[in-house]
């Protein structure tokens, strides 16, 4: 059973950060299949249109019948642990600083046998019983051996953001998530210090209570004007690890001077400052509403990147409790443009585009960039539109589960997973859709 994690003691500020060494990340093009869809948080593997074989490794044709028509598909992740290793060694610089490590064979119930990263809480298999004399008397093939461990084969992105697999026990357990090794994959809030960019919003707070359910340590607040008194805002402040800071993503100057006083030591920021304004282009004169959208939008997203980034790059091997990620609230408009929401829409294409960059930038340092594209969120803004919207506990708690799980692209809500579906399938038919109203 896997032991609650302990809070880890405070730092001695004169040691030397220990640097990242990422895992072996290169992968091919066909392989990066498996962790596109272990970005979205799915199992999935290539399956021959014609045979039906499932395909591990990913490859290029059928290893059955040589099609060349794979499509990939999501997995239950059902197997049985055949046998497991624990490396005491090894020549690689990330997997050398993480010893012992626990490695497994298992053979999924869909047909191909994977190399695993085991969770602590699966059981050992025993070595199966060769019948001696069977063998000896010559008795026909011998039957594939059982151990009788079943796992659970799940994907996850590795600190290098590749896909790796690994063996859960079938039944979650109460700390099963502190696993040395899955902590390594994931960005789990517990015991770790957490920026939220605005908590003026009902998003923000719902993300601040999130946060402190999941076990932060420290929770910063940010508020523009904290000079105002704001709705909801007690209830939060009241939570022991939530203090407000002062922090205006308008004003290079604001973000300077909080990244001065607690830069060091943010493990995840939650970037959910917005500006939304439901204008197109002919329902507004000027450009004040868009400027608004867009420098809160997108130049708060690149100040903050360019006065948090470096410190959060600088620890992100910082023991268990090592700076981890980075997450965008952006919407699923960034996709294709909503024209009655059109500036907001056009921000956050910005946005979007410049998360990518981050991540790319972030990515050689183990910190994972999170995005996330809701639908209309059950907020002011959106007052006049017909249902379904994305509640803000709903939104708070899908963040939470993508940090816990390591998943990169989250579509909260059924209206963003609709979307999603419509622009990979056709994002000229989505334009005009949405043109004509939806
Ligand atoms: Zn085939």
């Amino acid at each position: 059973m896997t032991m609650p994690l302990m809070k880890p003691r405070r730092k001695n500020p004169v040691l030397r950060t220990a640097q990242m060494n990422l895992p072996p990340w290169a992968r091919g093009r066909t392989a990066l299949g498996m962790t596109a869809a272990a970005a979205e948080g799915r199992f999935e593997l290539q399956v021959c249109e014609r045979c039906a074989a499932v395909q591990y490794p990913p490859r290029d044709a059928c290893h059955r019948c040589l099609a060349a028509r794979l499509v990939w598909t999501a997995q239950s992740g059902a197997g049985e642990l055949l046998s497991e290793t624990v490396l005491h060694h090894s020549n690689d610089p990330f997997y050398r600083e993480r010893l012992p490590w626990r490695l497994g064979l298992v053979r999924l119930d869909a047909g191909p046998t994977v190399i695993v990263h085991l969770h602590g809480d699966v059981a050992s298999p025993v070595p199966p019983q060769v019948d001696a004399a069977a063998a000896s008397r010559g008795t026909g093939a011998p039957a594939p051996p059982h151990s009788g461990v079943r796992v659970h084969v799940g994907a996850r992105l590795d600190r290098a953001g590749a896909a790796v697999l690994i063996g859960f026990p079938p039944e979650e357990s109460e700390h099963m998530a502190d696993d040395k090794m899955l902590r390594e994959m994931a960005s789990d809030p517990r015991f770790r210090k957490i920026l939220v960019t605005d908590g003026k919003t009902a998003v923000g707070q719902a993300l601040v209570q999130a946060l402190v359910r999941a076990g932060a340590e420290i929770v910063w607040v940010g508020h523009a004007e904290p000079w105002k008194k704001l709705a909801g805002l007690d209830d939060i402040t009241a939570l022991a690890p939530v203090t407000l800071v002062p922090l205006d993503l308008s004003d290079g100057r604001s973000v300077a001077e909080l990244a001065g006083e607690i830069g060091g030591k943010v493990d995840i920021v939650v970037n959910n400052a917005e500006v939304h304004r439901a204008f197109g282009i002919a329902a507004r004169r000027g450009t004040d509403a868009a400027r608004a959208e867009m420098d809160i939008n997108y130049f708060g997203l690149l100040r903050l990147a360019q006065e948090l980034g470096p410190a959060l790059k600088a620890r992100s091997a910082d023991g268990v409790t090592h700076a981890a990620a980075w997450v965008n609230v952006l919407s699923v408009y960034a996709l294709s443009n909503y024209p009655p929401h059109g500036t907001f829409s056009a921000s956050k294409a910005a946005a979007h585009s410049l998360a990518q960059c981050l991540r790319a930038e972030m990515r050689p340092s183990g910190i994972r960039v999170i995005n996330v594209f809701p639908g209309p969120i059950d907020d002011e803004w959106n007052q006049n539109l017909a249902p379904p919207k994305v509640a803000p506990a709903a939104l708070a708690s899908a963040i939470v589960k993508a940090l816990k799980e390591g998943i990169e692209d989250v579509y909260p809500g059924d209206v963003a997973q609709e979307w999603l579906e419509r622009w990979r399938d056709n994002p000229k038919v989505l334009e005009r859709e949405l043109a004509a109203g939806g």
